[in-house]
């Protein structure tokens, strides 16, 4: 194990607690929820042992720690489950952060310390079927009746939708023409004017992934979440947060993928020898681990950026995002590959690692449109 200069003793504290955790408790479920569990129990669970939002004070529900620990505690996690990894780090690096920089006083008091601590599930809500990548073009409208905000559209592939307490919802709240300008954020308790439905999907089994539609849902201004009509901004903080922590489900499914071949290639015979003897499969297997400790920096990095609210963080959040979700695919694939036929079984832990990988290319942002955003921050950030 090496050590990173990113990251502290304390941050080494919570890898233990999470690892044992993910071994303990996670790894005898892992199949369950790939076969389509929602994990509820074992959120509440994180939560009561600080991983859930490690990062949010402990009078709110969190462990007082750092953006760090979130991101190590979501990697330990993923190597167990990373549909798991995925429900966490949204209810955690996105939702929990939401609450406590944005949301009104009565919203905060009434919502973060039992999403921190696990007790209410809150899903982000902002793709449609109309877009997703496009997300400045969504349709969802909240309009102003009678001292109220009534919220309609409909929502899709929104992760934890089918079991949340609340929605957070960006909805158009101005001209359409004015994109991301008129766009906000509500705070939407679970009542029947949500209509949810499951939405299937290749991995990420168990993460109660939705279509949801708001049918007349009613607010009050305290619902708001950010400013009227700046509710992207803080979306894009999310989204920061999101890539960064999907940076960490990346490394985490590589880590299992990378470990379950190098133990198998030592086992498996072929032509009087290991696998493992045949210099090709020592190359695969050395490849996966060189790209994996050089993602783990860029993942720690941007970690360690948002801790500092160093201007270098959201140019670091999107490479970490799109470093490790290749990683993530690269090293499935080579360790299904490895593995053979007993890979490619779904008995197989790297059958599931595959299929959950590919989600980490498509959400929290195309890998596509992460590079266009790269790209525009070239100037601001290139040496
Ligand atoms: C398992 C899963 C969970 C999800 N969870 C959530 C959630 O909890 N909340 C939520 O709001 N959303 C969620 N999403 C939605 C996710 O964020 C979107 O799928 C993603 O942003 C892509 O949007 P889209 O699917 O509409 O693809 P589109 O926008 O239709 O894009 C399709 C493809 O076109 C290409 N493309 C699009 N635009 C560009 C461009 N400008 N430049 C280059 N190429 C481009 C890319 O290859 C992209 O993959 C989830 C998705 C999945 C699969």
């Amino acid at each position: 194990m090496y050590s990173y200069p990113q990251l502290s003793e304390e941050h080494s504290l919570v890898r233990k607690t999470a690892r044992e955790f993910a071994e303990r408790r996670v790894a005898p479920l892992a199949r369950r929820i790939d076969e389509g569990e929602y994990p509820r129990e074992l959120l509440r669970e994180m939560g009561e042992l600080g991983l859930l939002a490690p990062h949010i004070p402990q009078e709110y529900g969190g462990a007082g720690l750092d953006f760090r620990s979130m991101v190590v505690a979501v990697e330990e996690i993923a190597k167990a489950s990373p549909a798991l990894a995925t429900v966490m780090e949204v209810q955690g690096s996105m939702i929990a952060w939401n609450l406590y920089h944005y949301a009104s006083e009565q919203a905060r008091e009434k919502w973060l310390e039992d999403a921190a601590k696990g007790r209410k599930i809150i899903a982000f809500a902002l793709s449609e079927p109309c877009c997703g990548s496009d997300a400045a073009a969504i349709q969802t409208r909240a309009e102003k009746r009678g001292g109220e905000w009534a919220i309609n559209g409909v929502k899709l592939w929104i992760t934890s939708g089918l079991y949340a307490d609340a929605y957070l919802v960006a909805a158009r709240t101005g001209p359409p023409e004015l994109r991301h300008k008129s766009i906000s954020l509500f705070l939407v308790e679970r009542s029947p004017c949500v209509e949810v439905s499951p939405v299937k999907v290749m991995g990420v089994h168990g993460t109660g992934t939705a279509e949801v539609k708001l049918n007349d849902c009613r607010v009050g201004d305290e619902a708001l979440v950010g400013r009227l009509n700046e509710g992207f901004q803080v979306v894009l903080d999310d989204l920061n947060n999101g890539r960064t922590c999907v940076g960490a489900i990346g490394l985490g499914i590589a880590e299992a993928a990378f470990a379950e071949a190098y133990a198998y290639t030592k086992k498996r015979t072929a032509f009087g020898k290991p696998i493992a003897d045949f210099q090709i499969v020592q190359h695969y297997l050395a490849n996966i681990h060189a790209q994996t400790e050089a993602v783990k920096h860029v993942v720690y990095t941007a970690a360690l950026y948002r801790d500092t609210k160093d201007p270098a963080f959201p140019m670091y959040a999107q490479l970490a995002k799109v470093l490790a979700s290749r990683l993530a695919v690269d090293a499935t694939r080579t360790a299904m590959q490895v593995m053979g036929g007993f890979g490619y079984s779904t008995d197989s832990k790297v059958e599931m690692l595959y299929r959950d990988a590919k989600a980490t290319e498509i959400y929290e942002g195309a890998n596509e449109v992460i590079m266009n955003t790269i790209y525009r921050f070239l100037e601001k950030f290139s040496p």
